[in-house]
């Protein structure tokens, strides 16, 4: 039984989790998006499961007997990062010699390039003291990423939402239309859209997100196929 298994129940944070297992960028942090325990980690489940050892899991197989701990070699698992890129299965002396040279650390990134796309997409709709707020970094950083003095680099999947686009998101059934179809379609990266559809960015759209919703089996659908069917035939008579 792996890790992943005892998370069970459709839960926001198992959605979330789901989604990012695969989580394609190295280069960056990922911070857990919901509440962190008081060492500021990560933890899902009432036993306290550490997000970050599901990830390192899913990446590099079950933990070695001698190597029990998941270790971050950011250095940002205080600060709830989980990205499985960043997980190493480490002995417990390993992982606790690291801590004084990840102190040393002389800069870390506070946000992610998605969240520099959504501070972008906030420029004009809300001051940026209550950006610097809501994301936890100073009202000079906001306004160097406004203007581009910080995280000015080029973005390939750069691509800032209309409000409508973001009600079609989150309305509509991710049966209905993929994550991967509406990246394609809206010229937008996979991960953008998740994080749309499950209200992470483009909070001030009141709109809420359908419910995430198990694959349906085909017999499910065909019975729901029919009774539209002949919801359709009944309304014309
Ligand atoms: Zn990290």
């Amino acid at each position: 039984m792996s890790l992943l298994d005892e998370l069970v129940g459709d839960c926001a944070s198992r959605t979330w989790i789901l989604a990012h297992l695969d989580y394609p960028h190295k280069d960056w942090c990922l911070f857990w998006p919901f509440a962190l325990n008081q060492g500021g980690y990560a933890n899902v489940g009432g036993k306290g499961l550490l997000v970050s050892r599901i990830m390192c899991e899913h990446r590099n197989g079950p933990a070695p007997a001698d190597k029990p701990d998941a270790a971050h070699e950011c250095g940002n698992g205080h600060e709830g990062c989980v990205n499985p890129w960043h997980l190493v299965w480490k002995s417990r002396g390993d992982n606790l010699r690291d801590i004084p040279k990840h102190g040393r650390r002389p800069k870390r990134y506070k946000v992610t390039p998605q969240q520099v796309d959504e501070i972008r997409a906030l420029k004009g709709r809300m001051r940026p003291r209550d950006i610097a707020e809501i994301y936890g970094i100073t009202d000079n950083n906001v306004h160097q990423i406004l203007k581009g003095k910080i995280w000015k680099q080029e973005r390939s999947d750069l691509r800032i939402f209309t409000e409508e686009e973001v009600r079609l998101i989150r309305t509509t059934s991710w049966q209905e239309k993929s994550a991967k179809q509406f990246a394609k379609e809206l010229g937008a990266s996979e991960y953008q859209v998740y994080r749309v559809r499950q209200g992470l960015s483009y909070k001030w759209i009141d709109c809420p997100s359908l419910p995430y919703e198990k694959q349906k089996s085909k017999a499910q659908l065909a019975a729901e196929a029919l009774a539209l069917t002949r919801q359709m035939l009944g309304s014309q008579e």
